[in-house]
């Protein structure tokens, strides 16, 4: 007669919480390096704030450690298809800043000098009549300048999500959707595991990749990770003559009013300054009222165009607008990936190539102590000043 064991609880080399696209590109480069993974995701793939983002990715920005993730990435996101075997829909349309006071002149001048220092050479300087030719649908009223990189551009952040989990899942990764992770188990002084709505899971090491949610369950850990949830709204419009597929993404840093071109329609948002932190996620029509003077003199087309539909998602926000990637000091084998500030698309990628590295010899090829879960203990960091 056959006797049946009891099953001991499921084992896995690490634990990743959270299924956006960080925890998807992470599980698929430790699966890759070899460890057996199992993500929890509580809904379903990428529906968070990676589903809700623009979809934009850029090399342009004031921290060194940015601007060196976003060539990594680009250089990833340029040969995804071929390394995970789906494609991510990057197309590189450029990113073009538009600057309209003194300081801002002053400081991209800075940057785009420490972008070429990093062999960003095609980083450029435009006029304002120049940024109009590469944007026809802006005005140049009060414009001073720009800088404009044509190897930015967008992807999309649901293929790149699945592509990632579906690559992972060949190497051997288990990938669930529909499970929370309630809390990350501690003995000792070391993670243990996660208790999940499917039952605990054994494993030396815990990654943190819930996002906007990350400080809830890191907390359940013993660990403070300031993170925080801010509401960002996306509005997508019928397409107008100034806006081609070509066009670049194009963003006012005076107000962070940007647009794309998205299908045969136009993408547009824009952050504001009495922002107030909250999980809540309902359309507020009313910012549309206050997007239109903004548009009406940056991009006066774009006043005119039918909206089609609308949604917003949240920013996962930290102190200097940086995440925390890495190792906790405490309880060992808690690892941070979560509070990208905005940016968290573009980096994936790059983070999960990173982590794996950092794992597996301590280093990694891009040096990630500006993310160092516990600068704001150290007082470290490089804080990022291009946050739209
Ligand atoms: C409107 C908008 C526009 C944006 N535009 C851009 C852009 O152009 N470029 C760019 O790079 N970035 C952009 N972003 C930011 C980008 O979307 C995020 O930085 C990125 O998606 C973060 O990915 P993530 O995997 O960390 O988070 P998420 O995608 O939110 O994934 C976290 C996941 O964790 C899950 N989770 C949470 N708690 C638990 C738990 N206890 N158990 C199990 N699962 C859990 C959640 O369900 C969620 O799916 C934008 C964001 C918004 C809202």
């Amino acid at each position: 007669m056959a006797v049946i064991q009891p099953r001991g609880p499921e084992t896995a080399d690490a634990v990743i919480v959270g299924g956006g696209v960080i925890g998807c590109s992470i599980a698929y480069h430790l699966a890759r390096a070899g460890l057996r993974v199992t993500l929890c995701e509580r809904g379903e793939l990428g529906a968070q704030s990676t589903g809700r983002c623009a979809g934009g990715v850029r090399q342009q920005f004031s921290s060194e450690t940015n601007v060196r993730i976003g060539q990594l990435s680009v250089g990833m996101l340029q040969r995804f298809e071929e390394e995970v075997g789906t494609p991510a829909g990057f197309r590189q349309i450029g990113y073009l800043l538009l600057l309209s006071t003194e300081e801002q002149v002053a400081s991209f001048r800075r940057q785009l000098a420490m972008w070429h220092r990093l062999g960003l050479a095609e980083a450029r300087w435009v006029t304002p009549a120049e940024a109009q030719a590469l944007s026809p649908a802006i005005s140049t009223a009060g414009l001073l300048g720009g800088t404009f990189c044509p190897t930015d551009g967008i992807a999309s952040p649901s293929d790149v999500t699945a592509g990632y989990a579906a690559a992972a899942r060949r190497l051997g990764a288990t990938v669930r959707t529909g499970v929370a992770a309630h809390s990350i188990t501690v003995r000792g002084g070391r993670v243990t595991g996660v208790e999940t709505a499917a039952g605990p899971i054994a494993a030396p090491l815990v990654f943190n990749c819930a996002g906007a949610w990350s400080a809830a369950i890191a907390a359940t850990a013993g660990f403070a990770l300031p993170v925080a949830p801010y509401p960002r709204h996306i509005f997508v419009g019928d397409g107008c003559r100034q806006v081609s597929r070509e066009t670049p993404m194009t963003i006012d840093l005076a107000t962070s009013f940007y647009f794309h071109p998205e299908g045969d329609g136009v993408l547009f948002g824009m952050g504001e300054r009495d922002e107030q932190s909250t999980f809540a996620t309902e359309v507020d029509w009313s910012l549309l009222e206050r997007i239109q003077p903004v548009a009406a003199r940056r991009a006066p087309p774009l006043v005119e165009v039918g909206i089609r539909t609308a949604w917003a998602g949240l920013y996962e926000v930290t102190p200097d607008h940086q995440p925390f990637v890495g190792p906790a000091a405490e309880p060992a084998g808690l690892w941070c990936a979560s509070g990208f500030s905005g940016h968290g698309f573009q980096q994936a990628p790059a983070v999960g190539a990173l982590v794996a590295q950092l794992l597996a010899t301590g280093r990694s090829e891009i040096d990630l102590s500006a993310f160092d879960p516990q600068r704001r203990l150290t007082g470290g960091g490089e804080p990022e000043t291009t946050f739209i």
